[in-house]
């Protein structure tokens, strides 16, 4: 008895003497309660089975979700423990074929089957704690190995009990261990609930191999009753150890449900995060759709007010021109007509009045220049032409800027391919540009104007021009604004003022019309030089606009010339 209470199942044998008075539903119903605890043992042991199955189902689920291999083997180790019950309640109901007396067969394949039981999960745990086993890398190939295993050994063992027609004795009613058969299992569920369980927790941590640390003690508990309590088939400590196993049964599968449910909880946390990402993200999208139409119309907005500004400003500086040619022209002939009559303070005047008209009409020159790039309304007008002629007739008017300064112009025109195909005007402004430039910026020493043939790696085949000076040079911190429209380097160390920063910046543009490109290198307080590449293969988008061009480009050879022998004392000349 356990707390005053008997769990056990008395059975009374069947009086056959008095069964022959008896009728025939007599007999039957006195023959079910003889059977009474057999029935008893049965559930009880169907329900171990029971759970044992639902348990390696669920252990599978877990590790379709998790890929949590640990699980799935255990859980095939407790659905063999579990077979073999259900081998063991059969054969004890004699529902299979089994030879041996069923007192002998019930606890010996008892005893088997918890020993088998014992040794599974043992094996089953050991393999994870096992450091040469990579169980993880396995996977399911080795969960099917596992399973085969297992399964073979359960049958072999169910096999030979149930074909032995002789089994060992196992219940010793009347000595302090009455079943010694459970003894192993005793030990071995102790060793596993000791040491095996709570390493196997220790490195997985999870309410799974929790609850399989806490199966031990029914475990232990059921082999306790067992070994040193049960004296006879159906008692009250065979019972209490056959519902205590249903409960060792019980525990991993309660752990199996609630590490679901808590997965179950991670996952829809995780799909309502997403979720919420999600539409973040959507409205984000829009929100940025929204931005980049707003932005493209203020874009087209732009570049109408733009276009519109380039245009005025374009119309503008064209009818600002003509007054200012004619206030030009006519200040001229007055200088030349009544300059030397007048007196000094009047001439002095007048040409105040020449050299700032001349100012004013450079800068509206260069405004309209730059309005129209701006406006795409600027195109070149391509011919052929000799580049020797241009370069010495932009040196020779550029040489009235040298005032009086100490300052030599020299021109190197080595191999100048004869004839170049560009907008001659074009070309001849780009030159006068640099070349004013560095005499404004040179207080003495040489300008060197060169010009040659080159090959770029970019351009390929090109004509390089190149306007070198020993001037004031410029900062490494300037030379990136440079081509950038109005900008003007700081005016310090002797920079002269005056000027538009408007210079630069169309030659710039007409050199990139030209399909080229412009560099420059300077070393401040030393000089600079800017050096302009046209390529000789004129771009196909320019020649299709001028038709004798292509003709020219063909014709093109080498230059001929006269060979001059000059000698002078000057070692740049
Ligand atoms: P600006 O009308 O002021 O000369 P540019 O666009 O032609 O305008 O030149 C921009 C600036 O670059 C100038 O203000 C000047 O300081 C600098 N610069 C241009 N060429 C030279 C040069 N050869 N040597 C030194 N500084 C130069």
């Amino acid at each position: 008895q356990l707390g005053g209470v008997d769990f056990g199942v008395h059975r009374n044998t069947l009086d056959v003497s008095t069964a022959d008075g008896l009728s025939a539903l007599q007999q039957a119903d006195m023959l079910h309660k003889t059977l009474s605890g057999s029935f008893v043992h049965t559930i009880l042991e169907w329900s171990a089975f029971c759970t044992a199955i639902f348990t390696a189902i669920l252990a599978f689920v877990h590790f379709r979700i998790k890929r949590d291999v640990a699980t799935p083997i255990i859980g095939v180790a407790l659905f063999c423990a579990g077979c073999m019950d259900a081998f063991h309640t059969l054969a004890a109901d004699r529902l299979i074929h089994a030879s041996a007396d069923n007192t002998d067969l019930i606890p010996f394949t008892w005893a088997i089957c918890r020993l088998l039981n014992a040794l599974i999960m043992t094996v089953g745990v050991g393999m994870f704690l096992f450091r040469g086993i990579n169980v993880q890398k396995e996977g399911l190939r080795f969960i099917v190995l596992t399973s085969g295993v297992f399964g073979i050994t359960a049958y072999v063992v169910i096999r030979t009990c149930a074909t032995s027609s002789q089994l060992p004795q196992t219940m010793f009613p009347e000595s302090l261990v009455t079943r010694p058969f459970d003894v192993i299992p005793l030990v071995i569920f102790l060793i596993l609930g000791l040491v095996l369980y709570p390493l196997f927790c220790k490195k997985h941590t999870n309410v799974f191999s929790q609850a399989l640390l806490i199966s031990a003690i029914p475990n232990i508990m059921t082999q306790v009753h067992m070994a040193f309590g049960s004296t006879a088939l159906f008692d009250n400590h065979f019972n209490i150890a056959h519902f205590l196993k249903i409960i060792s049964y019980l525990v991993p599968c309660a752990g199996l449900l609630l590490n679901y449910t808590r997965t179950h909880k991670e996952l829809e946390t995780e799909i309502r995060d997403r979720k919420q990402t999600s539409r973040e993200l959507r409205a984000t999208m829009r929100r940025l759709e929204e931005q980049t139409r707003d932005l493209r119309y203020a874009q087209f907005a732009a570049e109408q007010a733009s276009k519109a500004k380039s245009e005025f400003l374009a119309n503008m500086s064209h009818e600002l021109r003509t007054p200012m040619n004619s206030i030009i022209g006519f200040t001229e002939r007055l200088l030349e007509k009544i300059g030397p009559t007048l007196p000094e303070q009047h001439l002095d005047s007048l040409q105040t009045v020449d050299r700032n008209s001349k100012h004013l009409l450079g800068l509206i020159n260069d405004v309209l220049d730059i309005s129209k790039i701006e406006a795409g309304a600027m195109t070149l007008k391509l011919t052929s032409f000799d580049l020797v002629g241009i370069v010495s007739e932009v040196v020779q008017r550029s040489r009235s800027l040298v005032d009086n300064k100490p300052l030599d112009i020299y021109v190197r025109l080595p191999d100048v391919p004869l004839p170049i195909v560009a907008d001659q005007l074009r070309v001849q402004q780009i030159m006068t540009n640099l070349l004013s430039n560095s005499i404004k910026y040179t207080k003495q020493g040489t300008v060197i104007v060169s010009a040659g043939a080159t090959i770029d790696e970019q351009l390929g085949e090109c004509i390089r021009i190149t306007v070198k000076d020993t001037g004031i040079g410029i900062k490494p911190g300037d030379l990136n604004s440079l081509f950038d429209k109005f900008s003007q380097v700081e005016e310090s160390g002797g920079r002269p003022g005056g000027g538009t920063g408007l210079g630069l910046a169309i030659t710039d543009q007409l050199v990139k019309l030209h399909g080229g490109r412009i560099e420059v290198d300077s070393t401040y307080g030393q000089g600079s030089t800017f050096t302009v590449l046209l390529p000789l293969k004129v771009p196909e988008e320019l020649t299709a606009r001028s038709e004798s061009v292509e003709a020219a480009v063909h014709n093109r050879g080498p230059r001929k010339c006269p060979l001059i022998l000059c000698v002078d004392d000057d070692p740049e000349n």
